[in-house]
């Protein structure tokens, strides 16, 4: 589904991903583990190229999309749905309006196939009865399963999450594992940048540790956060867990 080779990202005189390679077969979950500044969102974020790759290729479905030639981002980013840490749902919309918006401009979804989508999406994040309420009317747990369903709303192959419940109070982070958890059980494939460890090893089929701009290891939860073996690795994990 996704295939990572040698990917290089610098700001400026900023090397920040160091050549990142992986790859991610169909319904795999992949949650990303690493310190604060290791590149983890900048990595998500070249995946559906909210960055611009400095080198290196990002393949989705063999497709290059780091080859401008033959890469429309839009549809990219359609493609690959991603969730971010911090709520960005559109103020000015209620929960449905932004669920619906992108579907009827950019894919150009008739009316009624879109709003009978956004209330399918609406039952299975649990808030249909919150579809015409405003984001600052909404919890913060509600938000963010509104972005879940508003990213779902593109039918994206991949979703990506990055801290999808570091900024949520502790009472809001299981009700958005929930719907993560049952959105992994239907087979959607998903790197998921995360601390969570009860929802790594309960979900994830594979773990990521990153630091400094690379891959240092990778495995099975199991693997990784009980057996790790690389010491930065060690080190990692003995100050989160
Ligand atoms: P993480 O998500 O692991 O905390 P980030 O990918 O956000 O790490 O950041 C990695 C490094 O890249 C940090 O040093 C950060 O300051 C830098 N960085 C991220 N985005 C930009 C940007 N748009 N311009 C310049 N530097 C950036
Ligand atoms: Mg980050």
């Amino acid at each position: 589904m996704i295939k990572v080779v040698d990917l290089h990202k610098r700001f400026r005189h900023l090397h920040v991903l160091k050549g990142v390679s992986t790859a991610v077969t169909p319904g795999e979950v992949v949650c990303v583990i690493g310190p604060s500044g290791s590149g983890k969102s900048t990595f998500l974020r070249c995946l559906n190229l909210l960055e611009k790759p400095s080198a290196g290729h990002i393949y989705i479905e063999g497709v290059d999309v780091t080859d401008h030639s033959k890469v429309n981002v839009n549809e990219v980013r359609a493609e690959v749905g991603m969730v971010f840490q911090r709520f960005n749902l559109f103020p000015h919309k209620t929960a449905f309006e932004n669920i619906t918006l992108a579907p009827l401009k950019v894919r150009g979804l008739p009316l009624e196939e879109a709003k009978s989508r956004a209330y399918e999406l609406l039952d299975r994040v649990g808030l249909r009865h919150k579809a015409d309420v405003y984001p600052d009317n909404l919890s913060g747990g509600q938000q963010q399963r509104i972005a879940i369903a508003r990213a779902l709303a593109m039918r994206p192959k991949v979703m990506l999450f990055d801290e999808p419940t570091s900024a949520l109070d502790p009472e809001m982070i299981q009700e958005v594992l929930d719907v993560m958890k049952n959105l992994a059980r239907e087979g959607m494939t998903m790197v998921v940048v995360t601390h969570e460890m009860g929802f790594a090893r309960e979900v994830a089929h594979r773990a990521l540790f990153m630091d400094e701009g690379q891959i240092i290891e990778e495995g099975t939860p199991d693997e990784l956060f009980n057996h790790p073996k690389s010491e930065r690795t060690q080190q990692f994990l003995s100050k989160i867990l």
